[in-house]
C-alpha cells in the first residue's frame, strides 16, 4: 500500500519555513491506519525485541502498537519534568535552543533489546538523544524506525551506528 496520499503537507508550521508532516488523514483511515502498523512492524527484523520507545508525542500513537505486536513492553520517552518518577534527562539541539528528553531510570534493564520508534526522522537530533537514554540505561538499540524520514534533513547521519528504517521517504 502506498501510505504518501494519506501524509498532508502543512507549509510554515509550526514556525515559518517549516513544512510540516501531518499523519492525520493515515491515522483517521481505519484501513490505512492498521496497514501502516502492520507495515511498521515488517520493518523489525527477527531480533527479540524487549522494549518499545516511543518518542513524546507522536511516537505514542505507533509505538505501543509494534509493542503488542513484538511481545515487548513500551516504554516513554517525554520531554523535560512530565515524567512522575525518578529519570535521567538528555540535551539536544533544535533549530534554536537546545531540547531535553527524559526516560524513567527503571524504564530499561541492562542488556535489553530496545526499538526506538517515532514518527518522524527529521535532523535526527531527537533520535540521536532516545538512542543516548537508553544506552545510558544499559539498553542496546537494534532499530531506529519511523513512519516518515525527511531525507534532504540527513538525519540518518546523525543515528549512522544504528539501524534505520522508515516506511516513508520525502
Ligand atoms: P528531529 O530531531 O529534527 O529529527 O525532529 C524529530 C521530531 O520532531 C519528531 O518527534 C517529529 O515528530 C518532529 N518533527 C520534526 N520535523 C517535522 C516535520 N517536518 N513534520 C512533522 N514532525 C516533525
Amino acid at each position: 500500500m502506498d501510505f504518501a496520499p494519506y501524509i498532508r503537507d502543512i507549509e510554515d508550521f509550526p514556525t515559518p519555513g517549516v513544512v510540516f508532516k501531518d499523519i492525520t488523514p493515515l491515522l483517521k483511515d481505519p484501513s490505512a491506519f492498521q496497514k501502516a502498523a502492520d507495515a511498521l512492524l515488517g520493518l523489525v527484523g527477527n531480533t527479540k525485541i524487549d522494549k518499545v520507545v516511543g518518542v513524546d508525542s507522536r511516537g505514542f500513537i505507533f509505538a505501543p502498537m509494534l509493542a503488542e505486536k513484538l511481545g515487548a513492553g513500551f516504554v516513554t520517552v517525554r520531554k523535560s519534568r512530565k515524567l512522575p518518577y525518578k529519570t535521567i534527562s538528555q540535551s539536544y539541539d533544535l533549530e534554536y535552543g537546545t531540547g531535553t528528553l527524559e526516560i524513567h531510570t527503571d524504564a530499561i534493564e541492562k542488556g535489553e533489546k530496545v526499538l526506538v520508534h517515532d514518527d518522524v526522522l527529521a535532523t535526527g537530533g531527537t533520535a540521536q538523544a532516545v538512542c543516548k537514554l537508553v544506552e545510558k540505561l544499559g539498553g542496546e538499540v537494534v532499530q531506529c524506525n519511523f513512519l516518515i524520514e525527511l531525507t534532504f534533513l540527513n538525519g540518518a547521519e546523525k543515528i549512522k551506528g544504528y539501524r534505520k528504517e522508515a516506511l516513508l521517504q520525502f
